[in-house]
């Protein structure tokens, strides 16, 4: 199906979002604040480690062409500062796991393998081979070795590895400013009394909430009515603390099409409908550095825009990826209807037990209906069109958090 004038295709719109962004400049943080974080420079390894041949037992540090059948126990070596202790021919140091190797040792017998009394040990008939239990300098890590490398998200793991080369600060890329402004008379606070026709502001707590695990800070939060001074002011009052404007609402072809007034007058428009469903009135635009993405109000646009176009424009600023959403397949387990744009529908991914993706409908696919996208951990990519496809087809789709097994909760 042919795109219709004044429209463009999704994929050709995020391309334009992510060719007018680029990385924000990094900054350091301390260890305890880094999780979470992008991680802005490669980690390189400043040094072997371990450091030193380490115990990987709690046992006994012996000479393997020792062939003394029992062995004096001539000191103690726990894991901490090395002692300096020396094996000779016919003694052993009794050494913890993680302890640094005695001199004249060169392999570690466990407890559990020689017979132990007060003051010496009883060899094993088996022959020791050197090395044993011994973790060598620098088979874990080598020296100048790239261990991470920068976009990567900052986990536990990540962590413990920078905190393992002995960095107490992270060089991670500066969080995106946002600033979240939801627009529209009909709007009240959450927990206000609503009055015929208004209803609660919700948008700003999802869009707000949905950055922020993005990797967004969320700097300014409010709402405002259908007006575009009172749009302007506020957007005057926060265009210099922030990086990504956000706003909801008022970007359709109403009377009151608040957004569209506000940006017509200096910014650079660079798209204003795409070919698709949920989410075609969608405007972005660059302002003297600001970079703006209009959603539409639709509680269900606003999020599928905000995951197709703001994530990847926020992975860019980050130096994250992926920039393109990665799809995967996924077998269809209801008949789809498609519709005259292209479609993202809301589904929720299990695993069956064949190992096979299956994609169930979350219901209603309506865009006002933010419940559709409750339970929902995929986006099913539906081409335009008019007949149905039947369950069982296999379609695209863009994961949103990972699949669980059919039948878990
Ligand atoms: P608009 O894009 O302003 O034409 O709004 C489209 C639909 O989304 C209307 O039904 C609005 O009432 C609704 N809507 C707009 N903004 C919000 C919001 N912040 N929270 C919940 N619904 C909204
Ligand atoms: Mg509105």
């Amino acid at each position: 199906m042919s795109i219709p004038s004044g429209m463009i295709h999704p994929d050709e719109a995020r391309q334009i979002v992510l060719d007018s962004i680029s990385q924000l400049p990094s900054e350091s943080v301390p260890l305890t604040n880094a999780a979470g974080r992008v991680l802005a420079r490669d980690v390189v390894a400043r040094y072997d480690y371990p450091a030193f041949p380490a115990s990987t037992m709690d046992g006994y540090a012996i000479a393997s062409d020792d062939v003394s059948p029992w062995r004096e126990i001539t000191g103690v070596q726990i894991a901490g500062p090395d002692l300096g202790l020396t094996v000779y021919p016919g003694q052993t140091v009794k050494i913890m796991t993680g302890a640094p190797l005695p001199h004249g040792a060169d392999a570690i017998i466990p407890i559990e393998m020689v017979e132990q009394a007060d003051d010496h040990i009883v060899m094993p008939d088996e022959a020791v081979q050197p090395g044993a239990f011994l973790r060598q300098p620098g088979s874990d890590i080598r020296s100048g070795q790239t261990l991470i490398t920068a976009g990567a998200l900052i986990t536990g793991v990540e962590l413990g590895l920078i905190a393992t080369m002995g960095y107490d600060t992270v060089s991670v890329s500066r969080k995106p400013r946002v600033a979240v402004i939801s627009t529209g008379d009909e709007l009240v606070d959450p927990g206000s009394d609503l009055a015929p026709g208004m209803i609660p502001d919700s948008n700003r707590y999802s869009l707000g909430a949905a950055l922020r695990t993005m990797g967004a800070e969320i700097v300014h939060s409010s709402r405002v009515g259908d007006d575009v001074r009172e749009l302007a002011e506020r957007v005057t009052s926060v265009r210099d603390d922030i990086d990504i404007l956000v706003t909801s609402g008022g970007v359709s072809v109403g009377d009151k099409d608040v957004v569209r007034m506000l940006l017509g007058e200096s910014a650079e428009v660079k798209f204003r409908r795409v070919f698709m469903k949920p989410g075609k009135p969608l405007t972005f635009a660059l302002d003297k550095g600001l970079v703006i993405f209009g959603l539409p109000g639709n509680p269900v646009s606003s999020m599928v825009s905000l995951e197709l176009f703001v994530r990847p424009a926020i992975n860019k600023m980050l130096g994250r990826h992926p920039l393109v959403p990665d799809r995967v397949s996924v077998t269809l387990a209801t008949d789809i209807k498609p519709s005259d744009r292209l479609e993202f529908q809301r589904v929720q991914v299990t695993v069956d037990e064949s190992g096979r993706l299956l994609a169930s409908s979350t219901g209603n696919q309506i865009s006002s209906r933010l419940a559709s996208m409750l339970n929902a951990n995929a986006l099913i990519v539906i081409d335009a069109g008019t007949e149905t496809i039947p369950a069982g087809t296999v379609v695209p789709a863009i994961l949103l958090d990972l699949p669980r097994s059919a039948g878990t909760k």
